[in-house]
């Protein structure tokens, strides 16, 4: 499935950046436009793949290029103020030739915590294709400001999207690790989850010899419907597929089909488990999803229809979904057989509901704070008896 991709805020472009690395290291083909967006100057010139001439600078006059430090009511602003410039560059992008949009933010910020629901808004107004949002929420740790801007962002986030797919820094934090130390991994993490789901509509079918290959129609319809989405991921290594060389005339045929379909359906089934069950980009129940697919990705003779058929009825039952659509993926020089699980509709999510508990705390302790500053400062300012004048 091709998309246009847009980077909004630091951690937007810095994602959006690796999905750029990740598409020229494995030919995917799912980036076909890149456009990343910041009221941050510094940020901009740190991404290395993004073109230059699809880097755009919003908000100069107001904040001259040093970002909005973390006030996202300020980054919906200048993103509402400055849309026409962020519109320039998607002029650019030839959107006939995409399936969807996807729109990169981190929503504790500021920048792209304000700035992507308005675009996503813009967006949905101007064109036919789906809008969806890849909004990453922040680590436990990083404070009360951080949590309510998450929380407000999400919220308005999710009405502006056809979809919003969630990643969770907070989930994968290394024990011991700030989850800044680990930005590198995660964006990695993020890549190949969403690269390989997307990159699974982008197979024509008429090479090597898949048996149900995934259509972009698929990702599309999985995720209609809107709400939020989250994604499970599991592989194992496997030997290289060769092509008829001597290991193949060492094992005979007969033994690598008989090998091939018992330990291939065996193998896939235990992938889709694992991807289930295991850790999602946003921790949930996974009972009650309203829709789900499954993507089963590697080299073809080590994918079957079978082993795919098992895993999606396993999915239906722990889902209680009727709409689990299931196919496969096949990378010829892959030496790896991945399952990655789309999760769309979730509704039984705690961790959201604890954001929005904290998020509202946070928001109540500002507001305490700052009237009693306001009070403190004056009992300071101003003298006992009010025997002074201030001089106008
Ligand atoms: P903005 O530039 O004002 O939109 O703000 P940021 O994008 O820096 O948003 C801050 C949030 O993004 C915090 O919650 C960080 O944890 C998170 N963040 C910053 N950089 C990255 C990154 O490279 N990857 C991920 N996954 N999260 C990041």
């Amino acid at each position: 499935m091709k998309l246009a991709m847009i980077g909004f805020g630091q951690a937007g472009g810095k994602v959006l950046d690796k999905f750029l690395e990740y598409d020229e290291r494995t030919g995917s083909g799912i980036v076909r436009a890149a456009v990343a967006v910041n009221t941050a100057k510094a940020d901009l010139m740190g991404l290395e793949h993004v073109d230059e001439d699809n880097r755009v600078l919003i908000g100069q006059s107001r904040v001259k290029g040093h970002g909005v430090g973390a006030d996202n009511e300020l980054g919906a602003e200048i993103a509402e103020e400055d849309v026409g410039e962020i519109q320039g560059a998607i002029d650019n992008i030839p959107v006939h030739e995409v399936d969807a949009f996807l729109l990169i933010s981190a929503l504790g910020g500021g920048t792209g915590s304000g700035g992507a629901p308005v675009l996503a808004k813009h967006l949905k107004r101007i064109y036919t294709e789906p809008v969806y949002g890849l909004g990453i929420l922040p680590g436990k740790d990083e404070g009360g400001i951080y949590t309510l801007n998450a929380a407000r962002s999400f919220q308005t986030f999710v009405h502006e999207v056809d979809n919003l797919l969630v990643f969770d820094n907070d989930a994968w934090r290394k024990a011991g690790e700030s989850v800044a130390g680990g930005y590198d991994e995660i964006n990695e993490e993020i890549a190949t989850r969403f690269g390989i789901l997307f990159g699974a509509g982008e197979i024509d079918g008429s090479d090597d010899v898949a048996e149900s290959v995934v259509d972009s129609s698929e990702i599309i319809n999985t995720l209609a419907g809107g709400g939020i989405s989250t994604v499970g991921y599991a592989s194992e290594t496997v030997q290289q597929q060769d092509s008829g060389g001597l290991l193949s005339r060492f094992r005979g045929e007969d033994d690598m089909a008989g090998e091939d379909s018992a330990s291939t359906t065996n193998r896939i089934t235990s992938l889709v488990r694992k991807a289930a069950l295991g850790r999602l980009t946003l921790p949930c129940e996974i009972d009650g999803s309203e829709r789900a697919l499954l993507v089963v990705a590697g080299p073809a003779n080590y994918l079957n229809r079978k082993g795919i058929e098992r895993g999606r009825k396993w999915l239906e039952e722990q889902t209680g979904s009727m709409e689990v659509r299931g196919g496969d993926y096949p990378v010829g020089d892959s030496d790896k057989v991945a399952s990655v699980v789309l999760l769309s509709g979730v509704t039984n999510v705690p961790r959201i509901k604890e954001l929005q508990g904290k998020a509202i705390e946070a928001q109540d302790n500002i507001e305490e704070i700052r009237e009693e500053s306001d009070e403190n400062l004056k009992e300071l300012v101003e003298d006992d008896q009010d025997e002074l004048e201030s001089l106008f």
